[in-house]
């Protein structure tokens, strides 16, 4: 049994929280009670910095009430509509939009609750895709070392973190194999952007190529920047290589936008960012400004017509799909954030403020015990050196110093993880790098 110092009217016990250390935490709770453009409020009534737009997700600032009230109006209008053989017209209003926004072909939509389920919902399209052009022997999916792709049983298995599947090993996906992470400190600390180094890990595709055959593959998955391990900034020219080996094997390239979506590298996604076309988009997160869970398959117009318009017409044509796709509320929440990054011009915001972001947190480079600062767009990782003998401890450290401190960061190991909201002004960007190297010069 745990207990908290703070005088609750509630028991932490019950709860089983998620990717959460519950002992520690329920110790020393650190409960959030309300939230309001750039900040949280604790339920000590604390002001927090929110450094992180929530989890990656709330990229136009907390409690819009453009979103609010759209949520309100459709609880209230339309609760729940059955998503199987009916629909509702804010679900396909949604659909168009989003595949207005996403770059080249990438026109049709499929709907999940979340970035997991978007994952796995793109690992079965491709799956269906191959099957319908007559080459069911595609199987095989190829994911990257340091990938996250969420936690079902497919996006574990594509993913590259070994912790995530420790525990499930003996079920995971029977076929796939990794590409190597480009994250390589000797060659690429500090760099402002995109490095200059990497571009050939890319290559390891042929290796894999020549290892399995091309007409065993069904789809590569990558992030085009890696986030939750800890902002891994693609070297320049490798998601262009990737995208000609893919191609060149016909192998479907699957880009992993959960985090990069939605203006967060300046762009309205990653692929607009980087000019590279994938042949599928998972999103989730800033798809809602997180107000409502919902995620998404963005595919191109080919593997919609193969997988739908080719089949006979004697019904179902994917046999898959979830109560909530395409959810009311969700929708809703959707189509207020889009008009809110449209309205505001939030995207471009974002890319104008970059140069601005990237100097300040550049500035952190010479604390000490940092051993890495990277960034793009609105995102930052600060890699900080493992103390001797308690890897992570100093990630731990940073993340409940800034709490105490009045800010939100995400760390992974010992790497701080930095994506505010795509609304953050110059003085909160100020605020926040105080308050971080303040923490980092007091760490042991
Ligand atoms: N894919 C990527 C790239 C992510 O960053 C995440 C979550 O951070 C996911 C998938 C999983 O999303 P969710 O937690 O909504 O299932």
């Amino acid at each position: 049994m745990t207990t908290s110092s703070l005088p609750l009217d509630f028991s932490l016990e019950e709860l089983w929280m998620p990717f959460t250390a519950n002992r520690a935490f329920k110790r020393a709770p650190r409960l959030l009670a309300s939230a309001a453009g750039m900040h949280y409020r604790d339920v000590e009534g604390r002001t927090i910095l929110d450094g992180t737009a929530g989890l990656w997700c709330v990229n136009a600032g907390h409690c819009r009430p453009a979103v609010v009230q759209a949520i309100q109006q459709s609880a209230a209008t339309l609760d729940f509509a059955p998503g199987f053989q009916m629909g509702h017209p804010a679900s396909f209003a949604l659909a168009q939009q989003l595949a207005a926004l996403a770059p080249g072909d990438l026109d049709h939509v499929f709907f999940a609750n979340s970035g997991s389920e978007a994952v796995d919902s793109a690992l079965k399209i491709a799956l269906a895709y191959h099957q319908a052009r007559g080459e069911p022997r595609r199987v095989r999916f190829v994911g990257r070392l340091r990938g996250y792709h969420g936690v079902g049983f497919g996006g574990i298995s594509v993913g590259g973190i070994d912790i995530n599947k420790k525990a499930f090993a003996a079920q995971l996906l029977p076929q796939v194999d990794h590409l190597p992470h480009t994250h390589d400190l000797a060659h690429n600390a500090f760099t402002r952007g995109q490095p200059g180094w990497g571009a050939h890990l890319a290559d390891a595709l042929e290796e894999i190529v020549a290892a399995r055959g091309a007409d065993t593959i069904a789809a590569v998955i990558v992030e085009p920047v890696a986030g939750s391990t800890g902002v891994l900034v693609p070297p320049k020219g490798y998601l262009e290589r990737l995208r000609a080996l893919c191609t060149k094997h016909s192998i479907l390239l699957i880009f992993d936008e959960v985090i990069t979506g939605f203006g967060r590298l300046g762009a309205a996604f990653g692929a607009s960012y980087f000019g590279v076309q994938p042949d599928m988009m998972t999103v989730a997160k800033g798809i809602t400004n997180g107000a409502v869970p919902m995620g998404a398959v963005i595919v191109r117009g080919a593997i919609y017509d193969s997988v739908v318009n080719a089949a006979a017409e004697s019904g179902i044509e994917f046999f898959h799909g979830y109560t909530y796709s395409g959810h009311p509320l969700a929708s809703a929440a959707g189509l207020a954030t889009l008009a809110l990054y449209q309205s505001e011009g939030l995207f471009q915001r974002a890319a104008a403020l970059a140069p601005f972001w990237e100097e300040a947190v550049h500035s952190l480079k010479d604390v000490s015990k940092v051993v890495d600062v990277r960034n793009l767009g609105l995102v930052a990782g600060i890699e900080l050196e493992p103390r001797a003998g308690a890897p992570g401890a100093r990630g731990v450290e940073t993340l409940q110093g800034c709490f105490r401190n009045g800010l939100l960061v995400r760390v992974t190991g010992d790497i701080i993880a930095l994506s505010p909201s795509l609304i953050i002004e110059r003085a909160h960007i100020e605020e926040l790098v105080d308050i971080l190297r303040g923490v980092l010069q007091r760490l042991p």
